[in-house]
């Protein structure tokens, strides 16, 4: 693991932080694809939200696995190729260094489904994805069949989802001015989540279609990750796999159905018990949190914005580290920091008075 230049942090800042981090019994964390991107992973921003030319919300949808589970299968074959490519960041290290020292008053909350926090060795009892992991697969038929498993590392699962064979086809291109705009069923399930998360504090005005527009700021809003653009309707779908339910991962147990990715999909809920163990962070009768860590997503919006004003309302101070400051707006100025830049170069200097200098925790998660 190579350690990133060391930020230019303001020092006043940088101290005010520390010394609420120093004093922190119960500090939560919320992570986003930024926090991956180091790692090389696409968030999909920089290709607005195109795969093969095709919206990835579409490819990540129970819908879009209804019309071609064999194009969603290949979507999610190029993206366990590029998560196992990919190495945890010093962010990934540091995090999982200070779930070990404040343990076990420190829990990550993760959006992401690339496995680089277990890799970087977090430990699994303190991090809870909430939107599942590319690596478990699960039977179609949940009720009668039920089939799980984890930590299914192959690569391709089946010979038809050999992904380097159209290398090519991989990313694509939209014209700005011309991107979707988003759905009203979208809409509709952004509003049931948010009121879900922020209870009375919700306010069933938003997200609105306005809210949404700049598909920007869209970017960050729930789904199994941070994606970058709306579903067009189904009848836009221009792809089509040319796969057959016999080219796709077959469940071994009903021998009946075909296994899909164990994620999240755009329109799905939480699975109930990740979603009931995350809520336990914030219930009434628990400890005070002292500080929420909001990683590579904006806190505006679902989920770090529901998460974080639970952080808030348990009394924490909240951290924002983000690439983009403008995400960050809104924030208490007096109480909360905003940390502009890549989380693998911030977050070791952020945390260095808990976890150490990187030469300490790097020898132990190297080997
Ligand atoms: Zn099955």
């Amino acid at each position: 693991m190579s350690l990133p230049t060391p930020p230019n942090i303001d020092p006043a800042k940088l101290a005010d932080f520390h010394n609420v981090l120093k004093q922190s019994k119960r500090i939560v964390a919320v992570l986003g694809a930024g926090i991956s991107a180091s790692s090389g992973l696409a968030t999909f921003r920089g290709t607005n939200g195109l795969w093969r030319g095709q919206d990835v919300m579409q490819v990540a949808t129970p819908a879009g696995f209804r019309h071609d589970p064999g194009l969603v299968w290949q979507f999610y074959s190029y993206r366990r190729r590029e998560a196992l490519k990919a190495q945890p960041n010093a962010a990934h290290y540091a995090l999982a260094e200070l779930a070990r020292r404040v343990a076990p008053g420190f829990v990550t909350l993760t959006q992401n489904v690339d496995n680089l926090s277990p890799r970087a060795g977090h430990p699994e009892a303190q991090l809870k994805q909430l939107h599942g992991n590319l690596f478990d697969l699960r039977c179609v038929d949940t009720v009668g069949c039920g089939y799980t498993e984890r930590g299914n590392y192959e690569n391709p699962l089946t010979p038809a989802l050999d992904t380097i064979k159209d290398e090519t086809l991989t990313l694509g291109h939209i014209d700005p001015d011309n991107r979707p705009k988003a759905n009203p069923i979208l809409l509709a399930g952004l509003a049931r989540k948010n009121a879900q998360i922020l209870g009375d504090k919700y306010d069933d005005k938003g997200p609105s279609a306005v809210d949404l527009a700049p598909l920007k700021a869209a970017a960050a809003v729930g789904g199994e990750q941070e994606l970058g653009a709306r579903p067009p309707p189904m009848s836009d779908i221009r792809l089509s796999s040319g796969l057959s339910k016999d080219d796709l991962p077959q469940c071994p147990k009903c021998q009946a159905n075909i296994l899909r990715p164990s994620v999240v999909w755009f329109g799905e809920a939480l699975a109930e018990s990740t979603a009931l163990e995350a809520d336990a962070l914030f219930a009434e009768d628990t400890e005070p949190i002292e500080l929420c860590l909001v990683i590579g997503t904006s806190s505006k919006v679902w989920p770090a914005a529901g998460y974080a004003e639970k952080a808030r309302k348990k009394g924490a101070r909240i951290a924002t580290i983000n690439m983009d400051a403008g995400d960050a707006k809104g924030l208490r100025p007096d109480q909360d920091w905003v940390f502009v830049g890549d989380a693998a170069a911030i977050l070791p200097e952020l945390l260095k008075p808990v976890i150490g200098d990187p030469g300490a925790w790097k020898k132990s998660t190297d080997s």
